[in-house]
Formats: C-alpha cells, structure tokens, sequence
C-alpha cells in the first residue's frame, strides 16, 4: 500500500498528497454525483479528516448532500477537476479516486444511492451495495 499517495488536476495547477490509508473505496450514484460527474457515478477515496495536503489553489461550494449532510467540493478552478469532498458528520474526506496517481491498489467495496443507480450500468459483483447512503 502506497501511504502517502498523491495525485492531482488535469492541468497540473493542483497537487495534493495523501498521508494516511483510505478508509475504504465508494461508488456513489446518487443524484448530484452523476451531474457532477457528466457520467453515472462517482468513485471516492475515504481518508481521514486533515490527511490530504493540497498545493495550488482550490474552489469550493457548500450544499447539503441527498443525505441530509453538508458537503463541500472542491475543484481546480482552472480546469475544473473535482479533487475532493469534505464530509461533514465525521465521515472525513472523499478524494476523487480519478485524480489518483496509481489508483491500481484500490478498488471499489461499497456503493452508495444503487436505488439511483443507471439501469444500464452494471455495478461491481463484489462490493456491498446500499439503497441510500445510510
Ligand atoms: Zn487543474
Ligand atoms: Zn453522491
């Protein structure tokens, strides 16, 4: 395992790196992911709160999240990647498993919102899978 790991934007404006394990790997296809996405779902790396150091400079917005709790994304103002969500309610912070450097050692083991979930879409055979986030 990797610890740190880092990766970055599109455009190289941010870089961030990681210094404690992943507390686990989430697809979520709810709602808001999808049209953040432009695609069906989001894959989020859990790590704890205050692991992930950021440099460049990050834009954020703060909405309540399907679930009721506030979330804030954060993005390259530049090129627009999606870096990373700060959970609130102590879940810690989602790092966008497609801004990982190597994100080979990872994979997926839970699904959130699969109630939401595109009908075309298969979701993973081995992973656990949740109507909702709770
Ligand atoms: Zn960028
Ligand atoms: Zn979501």
């Amino acid at each position: 395992m990797p610890i740190p790991f880092e990766g970055g934007c599109h455009c190289g404006a941010v870089r961030y790196i990681c210094s404690e394990e992943p507390t686990t790997v989430v697809n979520c296809h709810c709602g808001d992911c999808q049209q953040i996405a432009g695609s069906a779902f989001i894959t989020g790396v859990l790590v704890p709160e205050g692991s992930v150091k950021v440099s460049g400079e990050l834009k954020s917005y703060r909405v309540k999240a399907d679930s009721g709790n506030g979330i804030t994304r954060n993005f390259c103002p530049i090129c627009g990647t999606r870096i990373m969500v700060e959970l609130e309610g102590g879940v810690g912070v989602g790092v966008s498993y497609t801004t990982l450097d190597d994100s080979s050692w990872l994979e997926p083991a839970i699904e959130f919102y699969t109630s939401k979930a595109q009908p075309w879409i298969n979701l993973c055979s081995n992973t656990e899978k949740l109507t909702d986030m709770t």
